[in-house]
């Protein structure tokens, strides 16, 4: 017989996967329910501190499973309270995560992929290309890299994470299977037990896998529409030229449909200055929206060397917001956080070793240039 395969990591292994696991090892099914509250409640790290099952299963699981955390590589807490690290993934890449705090609520926003191959124009992470999707265990690490942050962990203690966003690096619906266990764990009591309305996938629109999620899941969804029509949406969401927004509003309603509450989808909408932020386009937007149950958040561009974009005046940010609240759409603006530590929504490219061609050549030229076409007006 050879040297055993590597292990299982058991950090991610859904609820029923967990159960799967121990029925295939002739374990009593209610082993799964003990082990995901040492694992995610607990934050066990060895089967030697599960004191309440018995030293021969113990050994038996050390055999063949782990419950191993993606590592720290760097951590920045800034003064407004805003943390956030860099982590580096089984086989060397690195991916960034933020946890940001606005009053009682501490929403933590997570990778799901290593770079994104949908190459959305303002994005540096799409600038990056794509290197390869995060398992199961490595985006639900960070979550329990965050917890932990905070001290041991407490069940009984106050939450330390409040929300989760998909907001990170990566297009969570083309990492579909791993992104969706992960979703279940955050939601599961015996796991995370956040509530859906607090777990949160953002997707730039794969319309198919939006169909697939209303099938399998109940998370709440946050859509990336950026622009008010096709033309332009088409330049700046590259995927938008296979699915319309027309296409997609009508896959965000039949997933609400499919939610039995009356939730409504966040639209965000990235303004860039002189490109989609215009009076004009408020007006064409106020249009769409009126076709989704929704409520709109704004992002001010957040700039990066070479981006070609600039954000907009304070001015016509709020003269964007106020013609879409004059149409009675629930609209409020992001607003960027821990600017101390370089930590702002748009700004997660971090230290990622991509492998593609083009992401090195953009990264050596980010490493030439720092500052030059930072600002550019268009
Ligand atoms: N791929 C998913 C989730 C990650 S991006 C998606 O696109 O929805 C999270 C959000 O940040 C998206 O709305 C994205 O459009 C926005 N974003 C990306 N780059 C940005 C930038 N430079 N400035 C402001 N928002 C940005
Ligand atoms: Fe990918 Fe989202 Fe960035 Fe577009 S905005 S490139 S989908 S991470």
């Amino acid at each position: 017989m050879t040297e055993s395969a590597a292990k299982v990591n058991l950090l991610g292994l859904s609820p029923k996967q967990l159960e799967s696991f121990f029925d295939e090892m002739g374990e009593k099914r209610f082993r799964a329910t003990q082990v995901l509250k040492w694992i995610h409640q607990l934050g066990a790290s060895s089967f030697d501190e599960m004191t309440n099952i018995s030293k021969a299963l113990r050994a038996k699981l050390a055999e063949v499973a782990e419950i191993r955390e993606p590592e720290i590589v760097m951590e920045k807490f800034s003064k407004d309270g805003t943390r956030k690290w860099v982590i580096r993934m089984d086989g060397g890449s690195a991916i960034e995560m933020v946890l940001i705090p606005d009053g009682d609520r501490k929403t933590l926003c997570v990778s799901s992929q290593v770079g994104c191959s949908l190459d959305c124009s303002f994005c540096s992470t799409g600038k990056q290309g794509f290197n390869r999707d995060l398992s199961t265990a490595e985006i639900i690490g960070q979550l329990r890299v965050a917890i932990r942050s905070f001290g041991p962990f407490d069940p009984s203690g106050e939450r330390r994470v409040t929300n989760v966003v998909f907001m990170g690096m990566g297009e969570p619906l083309m990492n579909f299977d791993n992104v969706v266990a992960a979703t279940e764990l955050m939601m599961d009591d015996n796991a995370y037990g956040l509530s859906k309305r607090r777990v949160t996938l953002s997707t730039s629109g794969v319309v198919p896998a939006l169909d697939r999620l209303r099938e399998v899941s109940d998370v709440s969804l946050a859509v990336s529409l950026h622009a008010p029509n096709d033309e332009l949406r088409n330049e700046l969401v590259p995927i938008n030229r296979r699915y319309p927004i027309d296409e997609l509003i009508a896959a965000c309603n039949r997933y609400l449909q499919g939610l039995n509450d009356k939730r409504v989808v966040t639209v965000e909408y990235t303004l860039i200055a002189g490109v989609n932020d215009q009076p004009e386009h408020a007006r064409q937007l106020v249009k769409v929206l009126r076709k989704l149950p929704c409520k709109l958040n704004l992002i001010p561009f957040n700039p990066f060397p070479n981006s070609g974009y600039s954000r907009p005046s304070e001015e016509a940010i709020q003269a964007f917001k106020q013609i879409m609240l004059s149409s009675h759409i629930l609209t409020t603006v992001r607003r960027t956080r821990g600017d101390d530590v370089d930590a702002a929504c748009g700004q997660l490219v971090g230290q990622v070793m991509d492998r593609t061609r083009r992401s090195q050549k953009y990264i050596a030229v980010v490493q030439e240039e720092p500052v030059q076409g930072k600002s550019q007006s268009i």
